[in-house]
């Protein structure tokens, strides 16, 4: 092995926790390596190919995790430069304040963070301005206080999703637009980046117009002559000092040789379970149970929330192209009957018979699976999994990952599900057939839930929780280890409870909180 190359700061993972810490602390003209298992994603037409993106999944891992009984798990993970942003909705969403609290579920409880939505604030708004969220403010009732407006307007809905803003809001609830991160610029088009196309959720964008982790923030980072990335470096281990308490060498496998770097601080954000693993494989004689363990919570508390696909499909056809910007939070917290909370309604991209082939929902009688897409509202249900110890992250003898998770919490998704399918049942009639569609809307539609698998893993968090007692987390407030020194973690793994809206914006927003704690310590 090579002499070992010392840095400042090492990062390790460029997705929506590392690459967003980079760009914070860039410009500090400290030394900072980021590493990064993948390359580029390419840029090429099958950026926007359903048929390469979600059929073949072109883009995925190939990696192979095993469930808890050891069969094979095919991850809908990502690895790129920018991670998960990458492929990402790019729906940029505040935890409520509540969520910061101890919150009663009908499963459990939902335990409290060990910083409050206060602590997180500034950065949220910090966040939404690096990332370009287009949103609007006080639609939505649960809604957390903000100290700076959306820096730009929310994306529009084509005329189908206005008409069902339009339908729930006439049914007294508050529906609203979704948060986005994309770089539309609705006033003029013909110099607006973003295209606004029907391949956005799930794919990478091939003109760069989504706020993703590379575009808005590695990149950047780069240009400052203090900032290195190396990638197809993939993190195998870290090793510690004899006493335990800093890390001194991060051991990387690149171009088929191993080396070694080291760096005053080193952060891990390599993804909740990817983190997990890492922490676990750097196992050693002060670390018996996996680098930062000696709680043994690394790898346990995964959540991933519980999420349904709901095509509701009618006689008229569904003709939107960017679908994803009406949302619905009416229900977050519960409803007059149900105290306890049901959680975040919203849209997927909008589907395709190239999807739906990948995931085939059984067909409705006399449709086929293309008529079905072009037919169809597809909706996205989000509800809270909460954190059990037995849902966890582990490695099997040779090291692979093991993912065990029993779902937990599910009576108010099922909840949700069932006050969704009541609200489509009151839709205005149609202007194409008139009261007929409207009588025959309740009959013909038709709701083909599916939840999604295991190996739907894009919204894993929590399996290195932040706390303050070192007995039940492994990190302090500052997601700082509390065992080793100069080890840090910032992506969604810190997480101690995972709220019921998407995870990414709160993984930016805390970066920047623990960069602005970083530049501090390195003062
Ligand atoms: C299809 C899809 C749609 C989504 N839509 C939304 C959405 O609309 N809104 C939202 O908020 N969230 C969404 N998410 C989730 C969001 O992308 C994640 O919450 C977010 O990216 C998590 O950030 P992270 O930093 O924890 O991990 P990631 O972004 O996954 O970054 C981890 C990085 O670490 C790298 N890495 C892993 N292991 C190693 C190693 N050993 N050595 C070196 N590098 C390593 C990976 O290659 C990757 O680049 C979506 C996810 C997917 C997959
Ligand atoms: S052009 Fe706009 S809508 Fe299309 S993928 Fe890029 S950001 Fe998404």
């Amino acid at each position: 092995m090579a002499a070992v190359q010392h840095f400042d700061v090492i990062v390790i993972g460029t997705g929506a926790g590392g690459g967003t810490l980079a760009h914070r602390l860039a410009p500090s003209g400290r030394r900072i390596l980021l590493l990064e298992r993948g390359d580029y994603v390419p840029r090429e037409k099958d950026n926007w190919s359903t048929k390469a993106v979600n059929l073949e999944g072109k883009y995925n891992t190939k990696e192979v995790w095993r469930d808890a009984e050891g069969r094979e798990l095919h991850p809908h993970t990502n690895y790129w430069v920018g991670g998960n942003t990458k492929f990402y909705g790019a729906a940029l969403f505040r935890l409520r304040r509540e969520d910061f609290w101890e919150i009663k579920h009908w499963g459990g409880l939902s335990p409290a963070w060990p910083i409050s939505y206060e602590d997180l604030e500034p950065y949220y708004s910090q966040a939404e301005h690096l990332y370009q969220v287009h949103g609007r403010r006080e639609e939505d009732p649960t809604d957390p206080p903000a100290s700076a407006p959306y820096p730009h307007p929310p994306v529009s809905h084509e005329p189908r999703i206005q008409q069902l803003s339009d339908d729930f809001a006439r049914l007294g609830l508050k529906p609203f637009h979704v948060p986005l991160g994309v770089m539309l610029d609705e006033r003029n088009p013909r110099a607006s980046r973003c295209i606004r196309c029907e391949t956005c959720d799930g794919h990478p964008c091939l003109v760069y117009a989504k706020a993703d982790a590379q575009v808005l923030c590695v990149d950047p980072a780069l240009e400052h002559s203090n900032v290195t990335l190396l990638t197809r470096a993939y993190v195998s281990r870290l090793e510690t000092s004899p006493s335990g308490r800093d890390v001194q060498r991060v051991i990387v496998e690149r171009e088929g040789a191993t080396e070694a770097y080291s760096a005053d601080i080193v952060v891990v954000s390599a993804g909740a379970i990817n983190s997990a693993a890492l922490l676990l494989r750097s196992a050693n004689d002060k670390h018996p149970q996996g680098l930062a363990n000696g709680s043994d919570v690394v790898g346990r508390h995964y959540m991933g929330h519980v999420n349904s696909v709901l095509m509701a499909l009618s006689k008229c056809p569904n003709p939107t192209v960017f679908q994803k910007t009406l949302a619905l939070n009416d229900f977050y917290f519960g409803s007059k009957e149900w105290e306890f909370p049901m959680g975040h309604i919203s849209f997927v991209g909008k589907l395709d018979g190239d999807t739906l082939k990948a995931g085939a929902p059984a067909i409705a009688p006399g449709w086929t699976l293309e008529l079905m897409a072009k037919h169809s509202l597809d909706f996205w249900l989000t509800s809270e999994d909460l954190p059990d110890p037995n849902n966890r992250v582990t490695l099997d003898r040779a090291g692979n990952i093991v993912l065990s998770y029993q779902p937990n919490n599910e009576e108010g998704h099922g909840r949700l599900i069932e006050k969704l399918k009541n609200l489509m049942k009151q839709q205005t009639k149609c202007r194409v057939h008139g009261h007929e569609c409207h009588e025959g809307l309740f009959a013909r539609s038709l709701y083909l839930g599916q939840r999604i698998p295991l190996a739907g893993v894009a919204h894993q968090n929590g399996t290195i929780r932040f706390g303050r007692d070192p007995k039940t987390s492994a990190l302090d407030a500052n997601c700082k280890a509390h065992e080793v020194d100069n080890l840090y973690v910032v992506d969604a793994s810190f997480f101690a409870s995972s709220g019921a809206v998407n995870p990414a914006l709160t993984v930016m927003a805390n970066a920047l909180r623990v960069g602005d704690h970083l530049l501090a310590r390195l003062k």
